[in-house]
């Protein structure tokens, strides 16, 4: 009998060479090799005759998707047939050996290539399963299985499991010792089915809910580490609490604060008087308003004598928050700070202002707030926020702000530890992009409309962002999304030529398109959104890297190339880029995929050209599972779940009415997700 914490030396067959080798999957014991599930499934169990066989059309694939997306290849047929007849030859190096087989309905060819084994195994007149594909009326490198006596035949008459390559096993013996592991399970009988249902299911319901068993139990370890999180922060002192009596120092603003503004920042004061340190979540559409809510207590605390740190992810945008913010609070003392400037005194009461760099002062500065903007990757930790933090009994005050729309239910039941506070109120002065779906054959002349309003610069100076996505969303770098800037520069180019033929524009007023992507150096990526600024630029064509790093104020009109390819609380987060001042704006899409193609994919572009609210948006996503990166969590690095989707809400809410009967649930995952070090972004989310 074989328990999950076994080493896999235990089970017959795997010796300390494949125990070596296992090791780089990160495989050590019996549930390790268990949580090795299969790529996808083949049906192999519906069992055809010959006869049906012959009728069906060659090589005709399909791919059935169930809603857990496993996909089941079905262009294989499976039969029980008898040998009548077998021969092998060679053909040079090659091979060839070859089966007449037959049953009541009728007789067919199998052929296989370079299988020395299969002659001991065949003998003429057995009865065996055999699948494989067709191709020209034989049957290709059948799988071959005996009839077992016991139904449990595992590579075929039924839906088969198979395996990226692991380590040197062959599917078949990964297979076999998958299943002696499974039938030794020492286990509680329910586990045990789950495992065999995820390896050798009977039906492809039952591989949706062996998994959606397993995201449960995923769901419920995050729940768990979430409410340590908070129990070990309630333990926590604040180095330093607002007095209750500053709520009349609010300075005068140039406008009047929304009630979601107004809301969150008496939630932050409150938060700033307490003796347990503040972690909140500031969640808010781009364009609502954060800075400001962020400032108004910051400045308290600075008026107070403290100081403060606000990192942002980009030089250019701290610069700009510098900017704005220091125009608004006039008796305050500001810092900037790079990764340059050196920190030579410290005055008691600033706000400093900065990117990353900021992290490595923080024993000088010693702030009693950090404040983080647009902190888009949840999931990459900050090393030295973390060793600054783990070595002091007083806590600064911790904000985060977010244009990530996380759903209310999944925050308040996934981090409970967070609080939160949303602004789901725009400042009356924004307008959000009027959006466009311009279908294939209207891009040209949606180009040339372009080019008419950048070259009318009547009231002001216009400007375009051009958006291609991310090919490879893993990573950004890739090469592939490079060349996809690069493909659509051309592209842009040959059709502005023909469109200043057509218009006959003069040279001198053609428009300089800019192009910025991850594989031009920091310096040079400086340089051209410098020249963005400036106003030498026109068109700035890019990937998707525009919506954590860079604020345009001057860009009237976006267009997102292969829209179809983002969420759509990815899209609205693009499309809030533009129109910054309040300006009229323009969003349009271009979609790849013609409308017949894809019904679908153009009614949840069209809803997102109706709808501007940014959580109605992710609530479509949510509705539309599989769009793409949903919410953008792919880039917000909230994609670090090994079996569970942060989208699916039945399980998240299965996970909370499991714990408010069993508190002390261990989930049987625990260890091996703490190896899979998933909980980084609990960890991090709020640090
Ligand atoms: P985000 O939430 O995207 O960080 P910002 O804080 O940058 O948004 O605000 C966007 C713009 O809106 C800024 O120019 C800011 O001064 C302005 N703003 C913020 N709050 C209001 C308000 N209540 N009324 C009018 N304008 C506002
Ligand atoms: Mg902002």
């Amino acid at each position: 009998m074989y328990q999950l914490q076994d080493s896999v030396l235990v089970v017959k067959g795997i010796g300390t060479n494949l125990q070596k080798s296992l090791q780089d999957y990160q495989i050590e014991n019996i549930l390790d090799l268990l949580l090795y599930l299969p790529l996808r499934y083949e049906d192999r169990s519906a069992i055809t005759t010959i006869a049906e066989i012959k009728k069906l059309s060659v090589e005709k694939t399909q791919i059935q998707k169930s809603s857990e997306n496993q996909k089941v290849k079905t262009n294989f047929v499976t039969t029980k047939a008898r040998v009548v007849k077998w021969n092998e030859y060679r053909k040079g190096r090659l091979l060839i050996s070859r089966a007449s087989i037959a049953d009541e309905s009728d007789q067919i060819n199998c052929i296989w290539f370079n299988n020395k084994f299969l002659k001991n195994k065949i003998i003429v007149g057995q009865e065996y399963f055999f699948s494989g594909n067709l191709k020209e009326g034989n049957l290709m490198q059948a799988t071959v299985e005996k009839i077992s006596d016991d139904h449990e035949n595992i590579h075929t008459g039924r839906l088969v499991p198979i395996y990226s390559q692991l380590a040197d096993f062959k599917q078949g013996s990964l297979r076999r010792i998958l299943a002696e592991i499974i039938s030794k399970l020492h286990q509680s009988g329910e586990l045990e089915q789950v495992f065999k249902d995820l390896h050798f299911p009977s039906s492809i319901d039952h591989i949706i809910t062996a998994r959606e068993r397993l995201a449960l139990e995923e769901i419920l370890y995050f729940m768990q580490i979430s409410a340590q999180n908070k129990r070990e922060h309630q333990k926590k002192n604040s180095r330093f609490q607002l007095s209750s009596t500053i709520k009349n120092q609010i300075p005068k603003l140039p406008f009047e604060l929304t009630t979601s503004q107004q809301k969150a920042i008496q939630e932050i004061l409150i938060d700033l008087q307490n003796k347990v340190p503040m972690n909140r979540l500031l969640v808010g559409d781009v364009g609502s308003g954060k800075t400001i809510v962020a400032a108004i207590p910051a400045s308290l605390m600075v008026n107070a004598g403290q100081n403060v740190c606000l990192i942002v992810p980009t030089k250019i945008l701290a610069k700009q928050h510098y900017q704005n913010l220091a125009k608004l609070f006039k008796n305050i003392n500001f810092t900037l700070l790079d990764s340059q400037s050196k920190l030579e005194k410290i005055e008691q009461g600033t706000f400093y202002i900065g990117t990353h760099a900021l992290l490595n002062q923080l024993n000088k500065i010693k702030p009693s707030l950090v404040i983080y903007d647009e902190q888009q990757r949840f999931g990459v930790k900050h090393r030295q926020l973390e060793e600054y933090l783990e070595q002091k009994k007083d806590y600064p005050h911790l904000l985060s702000m977010t244009a990530t729309p996380i759903p209310r239910t999944l925050m308040l039941s996934i981090f409970s530890h967070l609080e939160m506070s949303y602004l789901d109120q725009m400042p009356n002065s924004r307008k959000m992009a009027t959006t466009w779906l311009i279908p294939q054959f209207k891009k040209q002349k949606a180009l040339e409309w372009l080019t008419k309003e950048l070259l009318n610069t009547t009231t002001h100076k216009k400007q375009a962002l051009i958006v291609c996505p991310f090919i490879n969303p893993s990573s950004y770098k890739a090469m592939e999304n490079v060349s996809a800037v690069k493909e659509s520069f051309e592209f842009i180019n040959q059709e502005l030529k023909q469109i200043y033929q057509k218009l006959k524009i003069d040279k001198k007023y053609q428009l300089k398109i800019g192009v910025l992507h991850s594989k031009l150096t920091k310096l040079e990526q400086l340089k051209i959104i410098q020249e963005v600024y400036d106003q030498k630029i026109q068109i700035l064509i890019s990937t998707p890297m525009i919506e954590v790093g860079v604020d345009l104020p001057n860009a009237d009109i976006m267009i997102i190339q292969s829209a179809e390819r983002f969420g759509l609380s990815s899209l609205h987060q693009l499309r809030g880029r533009v129109g910054r001042q309040g300006q009229d704006s323009y969003c349009l899409l271009f979609s790849s995929v013609n409308s017949a193609q894809n019904q679908d994919n153009n009614l949840r572009l069209k809803q997102f050209c109706q709808e501007k609210d940014g959580l109605k948006l992710a609530q479509i996503d949510l509705e539309n599972r599989g769009a793409g990166d949903i919410l953008g969590y792919q880039q917000s690095g909230l994609n670090n779940l090994v079996f569970a989707s942060w989208t699916n809400s039945q399980i998240i809410k299965q996970a909370q009415e499991k714990l408010k009967k069993e508190p002390n649930y261990q989930s049987f995952l625990t260890d091996y997700l703490q190896k899979q070090n998933s909980a980084q972004i609990i960890e991090s989310i709020g640090n």
